[in-house]
């Protein structure tokens, strides 16, 4: 059988909602009302909503969502922040950013976020948040987390990026943390037609400056309280993205069919994800480990099937951090994970004969290989 099948396919997607985006589209071209309009309200209060939060502030990514969070709470040249080695680039770029230092603590290996028990020993007079990554959709264990951080007193930024709609024993990604971010990039489970984030808190002191900082800082037009920056988020991305999030939940069950199609279909040799026992993995991405990784990756990948490491080097091996004097070993199931990892499709429109035929081209590899 020759059959492609990418990583993700956005037209299929479209093809199921073009008519409602293309009306939603229209009405801000009509209203000529562009940046912060109505559209950006209602996705705020409908996102804050769907992610049991009492405040949504719509911004410009999900990068810009971390920044503006690490401001809100005032995090200062020479603070420290810690986080996942395991992770997107920009949750440890922002810290740098804000003149902060990265301080990694390891992952758990069987659901690939920082390990609980890990982030204790890291902490230090100087440290001053903590960024735990709900990494491909599954959260981070937030009941732990937050008992470290209350007993510290330190601020916790959700990295919800992946994880919007995800649950840890019935609480939302983003409504445990002081702050909680989200990202709206196109890959995304909720994705736009662009960049686009969203921050979400319970706390409306925060709330207020989050909002204040998107505008460069001011409450009043031209009197700025503070240094901000342009944050904003478009009209029409909201009402794009306002069409997708009635549709998520659909969207999110068929990712959670399809990994447990995975799991039935895929030999043993390849360990699949596991689903979270005490909540809802929404599979922005089912990434599985396989020794011989790279030879899996090209046999797949020569059978037209998309594939994706994420990610490939972890954050303490990056160049730019090499000032922090990260070597190998610091971390070994960042490590690990960063050579044994490979993302499969699993996105909602994939066809389960599709699926069927990606699993039966990993059996053949093995097959072969044993
Ligand atoms: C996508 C992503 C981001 C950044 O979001 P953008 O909208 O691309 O700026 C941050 N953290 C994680 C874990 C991500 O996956």
């Amino acid at each position: 059988m020759s059959v492609r099948v990418p990583l993700l396919d956005l037209k299929a997607q479209y093809e199921t909602i073009r008519d409602e985006i293309r009306s939603a589209v229209e009405r801000v071209l009509e209203s000529q009302n562009f940046i912060l309009g109505p559209e950006v309200a209602s996705l705020e209060c409908e996102v804050a909503k769907y992610s049991q939060c009492k405040f949504g502030i719509g911004v410009s990514s999900g990068t810009d969502a971390l920044l503006v969070a690490l401001m809100a709470i005032g995090v200062k040249t020479g603070d420290e922040v810690i986080t996942t080695p395991y992770s997107f680039f920009a949750t440890a770029g922002v810290i740098a950013r804000m003149g902060a230092v990265p301080i990694f603590a390891d992952i758990e290996p069987e659901t690939f976020n920082i390990d609980p028990n890990k982030i204790e020993p890291k902490i230090s007079s100087r440290t001053r948040a903590l960024i735990p990554v709900h990494l491909f959709g599954r959260m981070a264990r937030m009941d732990a987390i937050m008992e470290v951080a209350n007993r510290h007193g330190i601020r916790v930024i959700e990295d919800a990026a992946q994880a919007i709609g995800s649950e840890c024993r019935g609480h939302r990604a983003g409504s445990m943390g002081h702050l909680g971010c989200f990202s709206f990039y196109p890959t995304k489970n909720l994705g736009g037609f662009g960049d686009g984030g969203m921050v979400t808190t319970n706390d409306e002191g925060l709330a207020d400056r989050v909002r204040m900082l998107r505008v460069h800082g001011y409450r009043t037009k031209y009197r700025n309280a503070a240094i901000g920056g342009n944050f904003r988020l478009d009209e029409i991305q909201a009402a794009i993205l306002r069409v997708k999030l009635k549709y998520l939940d659909r969207w999110t069950d068929a990712r959670r069919r399809n990994a447990a199609l995975y799991r039935d279909l895929l030999p043993a040799a390849v360990s699949a994800p596991e689903d979270d026992p005490e909540g809802r993995h929404i599979y922005n991405q089912f990434v599985i480990r396989y020794k011989r990784r790279d030879e899996l990756m090209k046999w797949i990948n020569d059978r037209a099937i998309g594939s994706e490491i994420y990610y490939p080097v972890p954050l303490h091996l990056q160049e730019c951090f090499n000032s922090l004097g990260g070597k190998r070993g610091d971390f070994p199931e960042s490590e690990r994970a960063s050579n044994e990892t490979l993302a499969l499709p699993i996105y909602p429109e994939l066809k389960k004969e599709m699926l069927a035929h990606v699993a039966a081209t990993i059996r053949e590899f093995e097959a072969r290989s044993r």
